[in-house]
């Protein structure tokens, strides 16, 4: 799992509309939403990196498991994560992307897939999450932000499975009338002092910041803890002002205010 598993860089979420006024009321009178949110089930990054920064400060993400990449040994570990109030998504079994997105067997490639067997794989990794969080219903992201299985795109059968409470997808938007501007930023080698710098245009714009990161302080398509940690410091020093909540949490209060 050394290899890249590639995203876009720039997740460009748009589309959700902004008020007539440009403001969005999110919960207690803060001006901007945040969900940090970490991809594939980087055993080291997010159980020894990331979720023990968000603890220490109190705060929660959203971890995009790959049931590929887990370990029979670190189920207690994941089943302790959730416990302690983060959020687990689904992000596949085996996530098939695109021919050529990176170095992978080609029967994992997304054109070696059906829409049937793609759905039949999510299913699964949705019954290892309720095995270890307890939860009936989760998020998904698309594996690199591709939608097709087998040259068919797959965003509206999985919509009417009901197998996702929500897609975290740059094409998937929620149509609501008076949502906030959403933003998406896949980090990558990006300093503390950038990430806050980003932070700072989402709340300019009174909007919902989704973050998406792979490595935390090592592994690929990484961030240093160092600049992880400036993130999260900033995060829980302006905690009054930026709601950081886990992924479904925060898109769960955009469809209800949104309406
Ligand atoms: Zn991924």
């Amino acid at each position: 799992m050394k290899k890249m598993m590639l995203v876009a860089v720039v997740l460009g979420f748009g589309g959700m509309g902004v008020a007539a006024d440009g403001k969005f009321a999110w919960p207690e009178g803060r001006l901007a939403a945040i969900t940090l949110t970490y991809d594939d089930a980087i055993r080291a990054s997010d159980l020894d990196v990331a979720a023990p920064q968000l603890d220490r400060a109190q705060l929660k993400g959203t971890f995009f498991l790959m049931g590929k990449a887990m370990l029979t040994e670190d189920v207690p570990r994941w089943r302790a994560l959730a416990d302690s109030g983060h959020e687990l998504g689904n992000h596949t079994v085996n996530h098939p992307c695109r021919r050529g997105t990176f170095d992978m067997p080609p029967q994992y490639h997304s054109e070696s897939y059906s829409v049937d067997v793609l759905l039949t794989e999510i299913r699964v990794m949705n019954t290892l999450l309720t095995a270890l969080d307890g939860k009936a219903v989760h998020a998904l992201a698309t594996p690199c932000g591709h939608t097709e299985a087998g040259g068919q795109d797959y965003i509206a059968p999985l919509k009417a499975s009901g197998l996702a409470s929500f897609i975290r997808d740059p094409s998937v938007t929620v149509d609501v009338p008076r949502g906030p501007k959403v933003l998406g930023n896949g980090f990558v080698g990006t300093s503390g002092a950038d990430m806050i710098a980003w932070v700072k245009q989402v709340e300019g714009a009174g909007g919902l910041g989704i973050v998406v990161f792979h490595g935390v302080g090592g592994d690929y398509l990484s961030v240093t803890a160092e600049a992880h940690q400036q993130l999260v410091d900033y995060l829980a020093a302006n905690r009054a002002r930026i709601w950081t909540a886990r992924y479904s949490e925060a898109m769960a209060y955009v469809v209800k205010q949104g309406r």
